[in-house]
């Protein structure tokens, strides 16, 4: 069987879970959108039901995944319908729903529910992607009780720089909300992950964790937080060829590495059909044997080669750690020049192994 694999720990989730709730004392919908980023949403889901106050999607899709596997907790959809005939199926499902612009309002008004929804009203406070106009949002309010439809309302936001902890940014999004929501009494939900860790003034009665969960750091530098985060996905595979080189000699498509020296190269048995950033480079940290090394040369579809040179215990079926609690995601996403939610969307192939259930 090929060695690559993405071990998935189940117990780290529910402590980076727990985590969010601690640091905010609030509410918190776990983000299991794009299968979880990679983890496996229903598996996750499962893991945090007991403990979870709900989860949120990015569609109606996600949504009948979790509730096909018996998930009984609230989702919220986080874009609110796509189409306005997805709203009997969102009644059906007892699911949460955004509404993030006018036509979504207009479509709930005309629509015969069998029971009201409950409606997460969200504000645009800057980040100008989706979300009401500041001038439109009290009047949806008032539309949206009117119109007995809304079996509650909470407002909500997002924040495009909560990730800059030096940026005035946040507090500026903070400032339009309060002002926007000053004569609305309803519960409110701002903060997604590097605002639960990083903006405690945002206030919340409900957070929306997302990458925390999964143990990366939302920042590029140490956070106090942060630091209890516990990554959730490893991803490893083994060492399944060994070649001595002499100076000289190219590794790879492209001969995008010639050894300096004499080298010991590693093939691994990863690549970037497995979810491997293609654009990592030579010198993007690998664990082998339990010792730091590095990417050599380009990354194929099924393998990449390593540097065994200073680790002369590695060899043949050797086990090598792509990402996870030694090497972690961010510090491959910077190399890669991404983030680790793309390195952790992109998981395929590698077959995902649950422990801590
Ligand atoms: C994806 C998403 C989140 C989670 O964001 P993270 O940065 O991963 O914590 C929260 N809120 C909304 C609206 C989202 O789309």
């Amino acid at each position: 069987m090929r060695p690559a694999r993405a071990l998935i720990d189940l117990q780290a989730l529910r402590h980076n879970y727990q985590l969010a709730r601690e640091v905010t004392g609030a509410k918190a919908l776990a983000v299991l959108k794009a299968d979880a980023y990679g983890h496996g949403a229903v598996r996750c889901a499962q893991a945090l039901e007991a403990q979870a106050n709900g989860f949120a999607v990015a569609c109606i899709e996600e949504a009948l995944e979790l509730r096909a596997a018996g998930i009984r907790a609230p989702i919220l959809l986080l874009e609110g319908f796509f189409e306005a005939d997805e709203l009997p199926l969102i009644v059906e499902h007892d699911l949460w729903c955004v509404v993030q612009s006018l036509w979504q309002l207009d479509a709930i008004e005309q629509a015969k529910l069998g029971k009201p929804i409950q409606v997460w009203l969200k504000l645009d406070t800057g980040m100008h992607r989706v979300g009401l106009h500041p001038s439109d949002f009290k009047s949806a309010y008032q539309r949206l009780q009117a119109s007995g439809k809304a079996s509650k309302i909470v407002l909500m936001s997002h924040f495009a720089r909560a990730d800059e902890l030096n940026c005035p940014r946040s507090e500026e999004q903070i400032a339009v909300f309060e002002a926007a929501r000053v004569d609305l009494s309803a519960e409110v939900s701002l903060r997604n992950s590097p605002a639960i860790l990083g903006w405690p003034s945002a206030p919340s009665d409900w957070v929306r964790p997302g990458l925390m969960l999964y143990g990366a750091s939302p920042f590029e530098e140490p956070q106090i937080h942060a630091a209890h985060l516990q990554p959730v996905m490893t991803l490893e595979s083994k060492v399944i060829g060994v070649r001595e080189l002499p100076a000289g000699e190219p590794v790879g498509y492209g001969a995008k590495f010639i050894t300096p020296k004499p080298m010991r190269i590693g093939v691994v048995a990863m690549g970037y059909a497995d979810g491997y950033p293609r654009h990592a480079p030579t010198g993007t940290p690998v664990l082998v044997a339990g010792q730091r090394s590095q990417l050599l040369g380009r990354v194929s579809m099924d393998m990449l080669c390593i540097d065994l040179t200073d680790v002369p215990q590695a060899g043949l079926g050797s086990t090598v750690e792509l990402w996870g609690k030694n090497i972690l995601a961010s510090e491959v996403a910077q190399h890669a020049e991404t983030i680790p939610y793309e390195i952790f969307c992109n998981l395929k192939r590698a077959p995902r192994l649950y422990s801590g259930s």
